[in-house]
């Protein structure tokens, strides 16, 4: 089994770790990978918060500093009415501070300026490939990397990660997988992963791969929120293609319609109007149920996963114990590097020595030396 590294720099440096690996292979300890828990945790770059501009953060200092000069200008204007109520000082101060504003703001408008240029209207002054990312504390965010990890669930050894400055996980599933599937040499993977990684597009992707992912689906149904019938309420009947509803009824396939790229089935029963529970499904004429093209994957999926004892407390027994590690080693701080490459770098090298340890605990000292010497 290969200790996962990525590099995006020094190729050269890491190399002699990879014939490490290789030599712990050759050692004959068995890591046996059954399944792989994917998670992303975020880490903080060397970029003060106050360094980092979006586009509303940027209107929103710009607003506060207008709204700064508006006040000193109404005490000057004061000050030219009633000169006996304001000191002479005072309105030198005044004047020095509107000057200092006007050109903080001349600043503001031309990181405004850059900032319009970069695809995602964000700015970074310290680290420019950081990035503003909400955390999992309400109300709490850092600028920083999103660091994804794919986690052997047996040995916790991380098999592979990557440094991305993507603030979501959504679009990280397949990629992750492929790349574990790499580093193991073995294309049937389970993997695991939570609610941030449910993408039908991704989780079709890891069925093409031949990996077998199991995520939960996220709990965002408008409709049970309302206290109606979800989707789950709704029986889909492969064979005649219809659903058949809470009533008893059977709603068809009525249209296809292409939304945010994917394609969409779209049902319903001729009986709504008349149907006596009504007032628990839909406040329209018609309850429509939505079905992707690829729908099947996602239900054979939930079928595994309500099969599993507990795939959530698997998935986070196996990845808190690496992301704990990295961020007790790192401190406070997180990254000393800026640039992704230069991040990456520092981030295999974290993952490396998590790795050696991790391999040290389960070989004992003797025999990781004699891998190391064989
Ligand atoms: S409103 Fe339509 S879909 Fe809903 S339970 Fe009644 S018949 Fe079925």
């Amino acid at each position: 089994m290969k200790i996962g590294i990525q590099t995006w720099g020094s190729v050269g440096d890491i190399l002699p770790f990879l014939a490490l690996a290789e030599g712990l292979q050759a050692a004959g300890h068995q890591v046996t990978v059954a399944y792989i828990a994917i998670d992303g945790s975020k880490f903080k770059a060397v970029n003060n918060r106050d360094k980092n501009f979006t586009d509303r953060k940027l209107q929103a200092r710009i607003e506060q500093l207008e709204a700064n000069i508006a006040r000193y200008l109404e005490e000057l204007d004061r000050a030219d009415r009633q000169p006996e109520l304001v000191p002479e000082a005072r309105v030198s101060h005044l004047k020095e501070k509107i000057a200092s504003i006007k050109k903080q703001i001349e600043g503001f408008n031309e990181i405004n300026k850059q900032l319009q240029q970069t695809p995602d209207k964000q700015i970074s002054l310290t680290d420019p490939d950081a990035r503003s990312m909400a955390t999992s504390g309400r109300g709490t965010g850092m600028v920083g990397y999103n660091v994804q990890t794919a986690v052997d669930t047996r040995n916790h050894l991380i098999v592979s990660h990557e440094v991305t400055n993507v603030g979501h996980d959504r679009t990280q599933l397949a990629s992750m997988a492929a790349q574990a599937q790499n580093a193991i040499g073995k294309q049937d993977l389970t993997v695991v992963a939570d609610r941030g990684y449910f993408s039908g597009a991704e989780i079709l992707a890891c069925e093409k791969l031949g990996v077998t992912p199991l995520v939960p689906k996220p709990l965002t149904s408008g409709n049970r929120a309302q206290g109606l019938f979800d989707k789950t309420d709704f029986i889909y009947l492969a064979q005649s293609d219809e659903y058949q509803c809470p009533a008893g009824q059977r709603a068809i396939r009525r249209f296809t319609t292409i939304e945010h790229g994917l394609r969409w089935h779209k049902y319903w029963s001729s009986a709504c109007p008349a149907c006596p529970i009504k007032a628990q499904c839909t406040t329209g004429t018609n309850r429509r149920i939505a079905r992707w093209e690829h729908e099947d994957v996602l239900e054979r999926m939930q079928r595994r996963f309500n099969a599993w004892p507990n795939p959530a407390r698997l998935r986070r027994q196996t990845v808190e114990h690496p992301f704990g590690t990295l961020k007790a080693w790192m401190g406070a701080t997180h990254f000393l590097t800026k640039s992704l490459p230069r991040v990456s770098t520092e981030m295999s090298l974290h993952v490396l020595a998590y790795n050696l340890k991790r391999i040290m605990r389960i070989l004992g000292t003797h025999r990781l030396i004699a891998a190391m010497r064989a």
